[in-house]
């Protein structure tokens, strides 16, 4: 609606309610219309609507014949010429306009007489006023030739004005009554887009959910414009499984509506098609923290009104907003659960310091908080020289040696790079055993670092593509941290356990050790020997070669034992220079052999050489006291007998030979 117009209307509407309210028991229900008029600040405005009437007045004209002969013209109510009328009539338009000044200030006709093309003509000015007040608004000017104006043109002319003012008012009346239905329909769509926006507003901000909230604001668009075409793309972290939600193309050129919409954050609109037939328009769905997305529109509308895209951003910042909202009410539910399995996880983690529990216990809580179809662990083997798979829920592949460098594991293992893959048979460069056997296509691997070193690699696997998101890839990352700390704290532990139990100086175990082995074996095993070594005249060996030459003769001979017993047999530092080796599920007899084997090799081997003494006893689940004390106390009386009878040899447990000679 143009200023002008807006401006008649309001002084219309005003006699209107002056009409309704004095006229209201009226019989006639228009007769409020007919008194409807325009008032003085109308008339600058009324241009048009003279001239349109005037035309129309002039068409109707056609069917009188002297009508032809005489020219019209129409002023406002200064008397000026409106411009658009009949520019042919230009010629005359000071005359026209002189004449209707004399009419203005006389508010009658007023003639002049003129000459025109060698004919004797009457210019004639007739005042038009207003149905209610009978103010000039316009002036209806007539050109007739003097002899006609004489014989009755006069009366004629006037009657004809008279008729103008019927056509203007009938034009009046129709612009006035379509305008205020056009204001009405105007305010009945306003209210009614309002409670549908409060409506909109009111159920997205009920919605905590994401995709309840776009679903939402589709849902209501698509109601309100039932053939418009629409999409939301929505960037790359905010997937839905609406099917109008799609990602965000990768390409768009500069001008397109959604890259406009999208970039600057504002609505953009493009018109296409003939005559402007489609109207297309990206709307941003943004938030405080940013743009998430863009709607895509096709309207097949030509006139699109300006409300409607004032409305439509409405409803896209509303959308926006309480998608942010959501977002940000389900990422905090995410870091809280995150939170939540992170502490069960190290708490599982803590509960032991044994390296098989913490692999296991990691394995299973990764498979849960993940939900993955398989989780399998790697773990470097140095022995073997490669990675072991030391948990994982396809078992043929456990404990199997895998390839450094080989292989997904292999990969993330040599890069120390953690992998996320979607789609492992369409994107995957290389093969993986785990993936190829349990027909998995979604997979997150992480290495495993321990004590800043790589030491192995986590993956998870699930047969869907496109299983894991991002976020599950980083949570992993986070989760290999505590699980490599839990491993580093187990290697820890049990560096510190062994180191505890060895001796500095030989390598050999210490005696608590010893005493702990023996006294469990004596409640599983049936039997066991102890051979207790002492070298002869140690002291005299300090005395002549010094006391750190003494210590290397000691590691010689620990060396010798060492390397004389089988695998878990244990040989450990007694005290002093004094050895002990105790031999599980072994006899006496055999143990001598042992102690002699050890005799023999430490007199040809140690440099400068010594000898050693071996007392020898066993015990057995027939004897009426197993204890340690006992059997190194036996063994320690046959070690005295050796000394005394001459050093350097072995001396077995006298009572126990004795019974095994008398009962063999
Ligand atoms: P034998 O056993 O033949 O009766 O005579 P011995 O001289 O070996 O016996 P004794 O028990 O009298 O002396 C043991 C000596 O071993 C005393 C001590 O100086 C020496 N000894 C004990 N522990 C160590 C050690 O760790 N390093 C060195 N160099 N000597 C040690
Ligand atoms: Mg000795
Ligand atoms: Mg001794």
């Amino acid at each position: 609606m143009s200023e002008q117009e807006a401006c008649g209307h309001r002084s219309n509407r005003m006699l209107l309610q002056d009409n309704v309210q004095s006229g209201g028991d009226s019989q006639d229900p228009a007769a409020w219309l007919r008194e409807t008029d325009i008032v003085s600040h109308d008339l600058p405005y009324a241009a048009d609507l003279i001239a349109e009437s005037f035309h129309e007045w002039q068409g109707g004209q056609a069917i009188l014949p002297f009508a032809a002969a005489w020219e019209w013209c129409v002023l406002n109510f200064e008397a000026k010429w409106i411009e658009h009328i009949n520019e042919e009539q230009e010629r005359l338009r000071a005359v026209w306009e002189e004449t209707g000044r004399h009419s203005l200030a006389s508010g009658h006709p007023e003639v002049l007489s003129i000459q025109e093309d060698g004919e004797e003509k009457i210019i004639l000015t007739i005042p038009v006023v207003t149905r209610t007040r009978g103010e000039i608004f316009a002036l209806l000017g007539c050109m007739m030739p003097t002899a006609q104006y004489e014989a009755g043109g006069r009366h004629i002319a006037e009657a004809m004005a008279q008729h103008y003012r019927t056509c203007f008012y009938h034009q009046f009346e129709h612009v006035f009554v379509s305008d205020l239905a056009g204001v009405h329909l105007h305010a009945e769509r306003e209210s009614n887009r309002r409670s549908l926006l409060f409506q909109i507003v009111q159920r997205m901000h009920d919605n905590i959910d994401v995709d309840a909230v776009l679903s939402e604001v589709i849902n209501s668009i698509s109601a309100m414009y039932p053939g418009a075409r629409l999409d939301l793309f929505m960037s790359q972290d905010h997937r839905s499984s609406h099917p109008q939600v799609k990602p965000l193309p990768p390409l768009w050129t500069s001008d397109d509506v959604c890259a406009i919409a999208f970039k600057d954050g504002r609505v953009a609109i493009h018109t296409s098609g003939e005559g402007g037939r489609f109207v297309e328009i990206g709307l941003p769905l943004g938030g405080k923290q940013g743009v998430y997305g863009v709607f895509h529109m096709v309207l097949d509308n030509p006139d699109f009104p300006d409300v409607d895209v004032r409305f439509l951003s409405m409803v896209a910042d509303t959308a926006g907003t309480a998608f942010e909202n959501a977002k940000l009410y389900e990422r905090s539910n995410q870091l809280i659960r995150e939170l939540r399995m992170s502490n069960e996880l190290t708490q599982r983690l803590n509960q032991s310091l044994r390296l098989g529990d913490i692999f296991r216990f990691a394995f299973e809580e990764l498979l849960e908080m993940f939900e993955a179809d398989y989780c399998c662990i790697l773990h470097l083997n140095e022995e073997k020289g490669g990675l072991e798979v030391i948990a994982c829920n396809y078992t043929p592949l456990l404990n199997e040696i895998l390839e450094v460098g080989g292989g997904l594991g292999g990969q993330v293992y040599a890069t120390g790079e953690s992998l996320i893959l979607s789609d492992y048979l369409e994107n995957s460069k290389v093969n993986s055993k785990l993936m190829e056997a349990t027909s998995s296509q979604s997979l997150i691997a992480t290495p495993l670092y321990v004590g800043g070193e790589i030491r192995g690699a986590i993956m998870l696997a699930h047969r869907e593509t496109h299983y894991f998101s991002y976020d599950n890839y980083r949570l992993l990352q986070a989760m290999a941290g505590h699980i490599g700390l839990a491993v580093g704290n187990a290697r820890l532990h049990a560096e510190v356990r062994r180191l505890a139990n060895r001796d500095t100086l030989t390598g050999l175990y210490a005696r608590h050790y010893l005493d702990e082995v023996i006294q469990e074996r004596q409640t599983t095993d049936f039997c066991g020997t102890l051979i207790v070594v002492d070298i002869d005249q140690f002291k005299m060996v300090n005395d002549t070669y010094g006391h750190q030459q003494g210590d290397k003769i000691l590691k010689q001979v620990s060396e010798i034992v060492k390397s004389s017993i089988r695998q878990g047999d244990i040989a450990a530092r007694w005290g002093g220079e004094e050895l002990a080796v105790y031999l599980p599920q072994l006899g006496v007899q055999q143990a001598a052999y042992v102690a002699e084997r050890i005799r023999k090799r430490v007199q040809e081997e140690t440099e400068p050489a010594v000898t050693v003494s071996c007392g020898i006893a066993e015990w057995s689940w027939t004897d009426d006291r197993v204890s340690v004390e006992s059997l190194f106390y036996r063994a320690d009386m046959a070690l005295y007998d050796a000394k005394n009878s001459g050093r350097n040899r072995v001396v077995m447990d006298k009572k126990k030979s004795e019974e095994r000679l008398k009962n063999p």
